[in-house]
């Protein structure tokens, strides 16, 4: 579904962002993407989303090409972006009028627009919140707000780049409900992020070291590929699994959530 070529960015000043990309990603899939900072995970969201143009390589997506601008309004239809600081993604002063202007930029009618904007509320469980003024509204609140308006263009491909990293425990975890809903809708996510713990949340993991791919395993390949993520930050979740993996224990990853994950580390301890 998704086919990237060769892809290579440099920013105007420095080095490459991103250096000989190549990437398969398959419709409905659920793909994390880790890196340290600078590592290119930004720049590849701001390319695959056609926020920023690339002359050096390919991404496909279905038959949208990125790099032609005859598609652009195709490409803003199917392909939504949701950044780590809701505060920058939110303009107007009232929740509905927020979801509202990306809505009429793309035309669709009023009547549709009506629709989608209650459709893509109730998804992200803040449909009371309709006329509320986005002023009022928490951190969390306002991020599940910009997830909604990029909802409600019902695109085929969700990115979302550290979409949790400014959120409380409890905003994260309803971020998380409601990506695991949304993975059965079809849509495909690629999911940005910086806590280790997350990648847990897709089926694929992707691991970008300076500007490019290091490693891409699948959720069910984790335990083999732990000494990867040896670099990053190791808490909560996943030094678990890996202390279990050095005691021999092996934990079966393939349809485990992170919720689903605490649980059977629970039943294992007792
Ligand atoms: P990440 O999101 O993984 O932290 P980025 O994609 O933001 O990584 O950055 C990748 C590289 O590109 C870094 O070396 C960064 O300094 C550089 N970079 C990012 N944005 C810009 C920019 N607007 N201008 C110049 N260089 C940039
Ligand atoms: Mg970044």
């Amino acid at each position: 579904m998704i086919t990237i070529k060769n892809l290579n960015y440099k920013y105007k000043t420095g080095e490459f962002a991103l250096s000989d990309i190549n990437l398969e990603i398959k419709g409905n899939e659920f793909v994390t993407i880790i890196g340290k900072n600078g590592s290119g995970k930004s720049t590849f969201s701001k390319l695959l989303s056609g926020l920023v143009k690339f002359k050096n390589g390919e991404i496909k997506i279905d038959n949208l090409d990125l790099s032609n601008k005859k598609q652009e309004l195709d490409i803003r239809k199917n392909i939504a972006i949701v950044f780590q600081n809701p505060e920058n993604q939110i303009i107007f002063d009232k929740v509905y009028d927020d979801i509202a202007f990306g809505l009429k930029n793309l035309g669709f009618s009023k009547d549709e627009i009506e629709t989608r904007i209650d459709e893509s509320l109730k998804q992200v469980n803040m449909l009371e919140f309709k006329d509320s003024y986005t002023t009022e509204l928490s951190l969390g609140q306002k991020q599940r707000i910009a997830i909604a308006s990029s909802l409600a263009i019902n695109p085929k491909v969700l990115i979302l780049d550290e979409p949790t990293s400014m959120l409380d425990p409890s905003s994260k975890k309803q971020v998380y409900e409601i990506l695991k809903t949304l993975k059965e809708s079809g849509i495909t996510i690629i999911y940005i992020t910086n806590f280790i713990d997350e990648i847990l949340l897709g089926d694929r993991t992707i691991i970008f070291e300076n500007g490019k791919i290091k490693k891409d395993f699948y959720k069910k390949d984790l335990l083999s590929n732990l000494e990867y993520l040896k670099d990053f930050d190791f808490p909560g979740i996943v030094s678990l699994i890996s202390r279990l993996h050095s005691f021999g224990i092996n934990i079966e990853l393939e349809d485990l959530s992170i919720q689903e994950l605490t649980l059977k580390l629970g039943e294992l301890k007792k």
